[in-house]
């Protein structure tokens, strides 16, 4: 029997193991593994700072995983050679038939000086539950949150913070001035109509918003942030960090000829330049944004493949980059994104404008992917 090895058990990796383990059950032996022992989505950082909901709430224990022909093993990757397909963890090494490298971004605020010293970030849930501390005690001011670099998860997850941001400081009568910068020219640059309602949203808020401009670095000592048209000063710095693969992909050799230290991949079939070899998601430098639902998409055209593969057939299906982002504007309002990024000729993503229905559409499709993951856990966030 062959086995598959799947490197990562979040967004993508997840949503890999549940159509392989549908599709090819019987067929191979599935391994998922991940240094974490359990999963959270993304957004629920959101929850934690902004709805006070306790962390270990939005967890879901892998131990819930229970997967016909899937063994998951809580492991730390320390090696991989995608030449012999040979994977080094902290417990075990592995040489599987086929590997899918699924490890996701990881942040480099260091990459950005004075940014560990002097601000914050909710993109981990340390780092959300630190400014959510920070929140309550904050008494007004001046607050900057900048992206520091591109790309990141999620594109709309800075608005939405810039949003929800407010909306806490407003219900608690706080006077601050925020300020968001983005070193992009526009919010979500496919979408000309998400791009638009996010700037109005922006705008109604009373939020400044600052497109094509970077902040390269903060001074902790003046409380300034540095840019090349001069010097911001805050009270609360907020930034979303630089991203980076994981420093064991790095070490790999997989990032070779990929664009800014990202997994280069056939972006038709996410396969590497190494036969047998995977990788998709955050990680992957496919030609769409990173987020979860592209990875999710990802994960059923690499399905596809495997499959494939295993019973010797015909693969004529092609990732296509598509995904529905829901986009939080707070007062419990929700919009989305419905973007499609490879299977015409150029990308089309049509807005669809904050609503309560669309809110209630962001809970079910996380809670349709909780029950196709984690089958018969009944887990709710
Ligand atoms: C605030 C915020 C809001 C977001 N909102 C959304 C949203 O609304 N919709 C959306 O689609 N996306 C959203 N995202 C983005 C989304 O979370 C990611 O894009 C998605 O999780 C990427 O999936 P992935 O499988 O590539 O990586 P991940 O889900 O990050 O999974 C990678 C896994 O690899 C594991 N791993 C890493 N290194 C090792 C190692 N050495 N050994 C073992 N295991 C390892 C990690 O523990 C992790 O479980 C949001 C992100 C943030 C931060």
């Amino acid at each position: 029997m062959r086995t598959v090895l799947i490197l990562g058990a979040g967004f993508g990796g997840l949503e890999l193991a549940s159509r392989l383990s549908h599709s090819l059950a019987d067929e191979v032996r599935i391994v998922l593994i991940d240094r974490n022992d359990s999963f959270t989505f993304g957004f629920a950082k959101l929850e934690i700072l902004f709805r006070d909901v306790p962390p270990e709430r939005v967890r879901v224990p892998y131990a819930d995983l229970a997967h016909p022909g899937v063994e998951f093993r809580r492991e730390e990757v320390s090696a991989i050679d995608p030449r012999t397909r040979r994977v080094v963890t902290d417990k075990s090494e592995y040489e599987p038939d086929i590997l899918v490298v699924a490890l996701g971004a990881d942040y480099d605020p260091a990459a950005t000086p004075g940014f560990v010293e002097d601000g914050y970030e909710y993109y981990s849930i340390e780092g959300a539950c630190r400014l959510r501390d920070r929140l309550a005690t904050f008494e007004g001011g001046d607050v900057l949150l900048a992206i520091l670099s591109v790309p990141f998860k999620c594109p709309p997850a800075p608005y939405e913070g810039a949003m929800l941001l407010y909306e806490k400081l407003f219900e608690r009568h706080i006077d601050a001035r925020l300020h968001m910068i983005s070193p992009m020219d526009s919010p979500i640059p496919v979408s000309a109509d998400t791009s638009a309602a996010l700037v109005e949203a922006l705008n109604n808020r009373g939020i400044e918003y600052s497109p094509g401009r970077r902040v390269y670095a903060l001074d902790p000592s003046r409380h300034v942030a540095v840019t090349r048209t001069g010097d911001l000063p805050y009270d609360l710095f907020i930034g979303i960090p630089k991203h980076r693969v994981p420093a064991v992909v790095e070490a790999s050799g997989l990032t070779e000829g990929g664009t800014d230290g990202w997994i280069a991949v056939d972006p038709h079939t996410l396969e590497t330049p190494y036969p047998g070899v995977y990788a998709l998601g955050d990680c992957a430098d496919a030609p769409v944004p990173r987020a979860g639902v592209f990875a999710e998409d990802a994960a059923h055209t690499v399905a596809a493949g495997i499959t494939a593969t295993v019973r010797g057939s015909d693969w004529s299906e092609r990732y296509r980059g598509r995904g529905v982002c829901h986009i939080e504007f707070g007062d419990g309002l929700v919009g989305k994104v419905d973007a499609d990024f490879l299977s015409g000729p150029a990308p089309v993503a049509p807005f669809s404008a904050p609503s309560k229905e669309l809110a209630r559409e962001k809970a079910a499709a996380a809670a349709a992917r909780l029950d196709r993951w984690f089958p018969g856990s009944n887990r709710r966030i």
